[in-house]
């Protein structure tokens, strides 16, 4: 066994802590990773704080991961030691129903083993997550991370940048679509960079005035501060496609009144509380769906993208004793704009 160092939460209402606990010997199929960097999404603060339902404890959160390998199974072939590689939401599946053979295990008909807060595939072994100091996890589910990328930056693709780029490319987005993107956040500022460029005209939606020049200088064209609803006027009937990434409750309304007719209000960000819709704010044929990550193949596809582009997150790099702190800031929306934890200090 391998003994791992890492921070856990061990009741909804308990700060993050220290935590030492072991990671399985590579299997014939297993990558061994030693954690180089791990980003805090709001999903581990929902989970931690069992804001979705009860969450099992201890809780060891973290999903956008990237390390080095420092050992192998007999059969990998994808990876050696020495060599880079990412870990996102999800670290096994069932790997025959059809969503898995259609490249989307996120949405595994049997299991789908998320990073952590879950079970093995054995339905009884905790997942343990990303803010550790090791991982092992099966090949298939690890990603090719390439060499001469920023890799405390290239962290938070893993969730934050898969999340948007899936529902960016399902709707086809390309030179001159009109893109919104609500809440600039973590997920937010990646979906403003990855539509930007995928040509997309881009609109920043945000309760924050302070924002503005940011979203601008990530490649936003316009911003709306939507804490005033007379700016939404301006924008009737406009998008080809909003992606909506806010963490909380809020009103649906003016965001379906800002999409041309078969627009679509794409959802990824889950409150805790439920939303409610108007049909009359959907019938002149808007459409309102929801997105979840992304599968492996799209993963890499992203990541392969993204280090093309040279789009990465932008980011404050954090040790591990500030996890709780940085809980507090990402609550506020004070991110600039995910915090990622420096391995090296669990
Ligand atoms: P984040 O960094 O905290 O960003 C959320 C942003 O939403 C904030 O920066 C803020 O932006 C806005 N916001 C927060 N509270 C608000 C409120 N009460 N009213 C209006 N706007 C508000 O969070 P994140 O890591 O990007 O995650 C966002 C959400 O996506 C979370 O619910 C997370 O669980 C979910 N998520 C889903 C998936 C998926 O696969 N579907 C994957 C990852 C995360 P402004 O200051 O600009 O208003
Ligand atoms: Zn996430
Ligand atoms: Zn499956």
């Amino acid at each position: 066994m391998i003994q791992a160092k890492g921070y856990a939460a061990t009741s909804a209402i308990s700060p993050l802590q220290p935590f030492t606990f072991e990671r399985r010997d590579p299997r014939a199929d297993d990558v061994v990773i030693e954690i180089l960097y791990s980003g805090i999404c709001h999903s581990d603060i929902h989970t931690a704080r069992s804001e979705w339902g009860p969450a099992h404890y201890p809780c060891v959160p973290g999903h956008e991961i990237v390390g080095r390998v420092i050992a192998i199974g007999k059969k990998v072939k994808k990876f050696k030691v020495g060599d880079l590689a990412g870990v996102g939401c999800f670290v096994d599946s069932c790997g025959k129903c059809g969503s898995c053979k259609n490249h989307e295990e996120q949405f595994c008909a049997k299991h789908t083993v998320f990073t952590y807060g879950g079970t093995e595939l054995d339905g009884k072994t905790p997942t343990f997550g990303g803010y550790s100091s090791h991982i092992t996890v099966r090949e298939k589910y690890t990603l090719k991370i390439k060499k001469g990328v920023p890799l405390e930056r290239v962290a938070p693709l893993l969730c934050a940048g898969i999340t948007t780029y899936s529902p960016l490319k399902r709707f086809k987005v390309k030179k001159g679509s009109r893109v919104g993107v609500v809440g600039l956040g973590g997920l937010g500022h990646m979906a403003v960079k990855l539509a930007k460029a995928m040509g997309a005209e881009v609109t920043v939606f945000s309760t924050s005035s302070s924002k503005e020049k940011d979203a601008k200088k990530l490649g936003a064209k316009n911003f709306l501060l939507s804490t005033n609803l007379d700016n939404f006027s301006k924008v009737v009937g406009k998008f080809d496609l909003i992606i909506d990434t806010v963490s909380a409750s809020h009103d649906f309304t003016p965001y379906l009144n800002s999409l041309r007719m078969d627009g679509t209000l794409v959802l990824v960000g889950v409150a805790p509380e439920p939303n409610e819709v108007q049909a009359g704010s959907l019938i002149r044929r808007k459409q309102i769906t929801g997105s979840l990550i992304g599968g492996i193949k799209e993963t890499q596809e992203m990541l392969d993208f993204c280090a093309r582009k040279k789009v990465f997150s932008d980011i404050e790099l954090i040790s591990a004793e500030q996890i709780n702190e940085a809980y507090e800031r990402t609550i506020k929306g004070k991110v600039k704009y995910r915090f990622v934890i420096d391995a090296k200090t669990f």
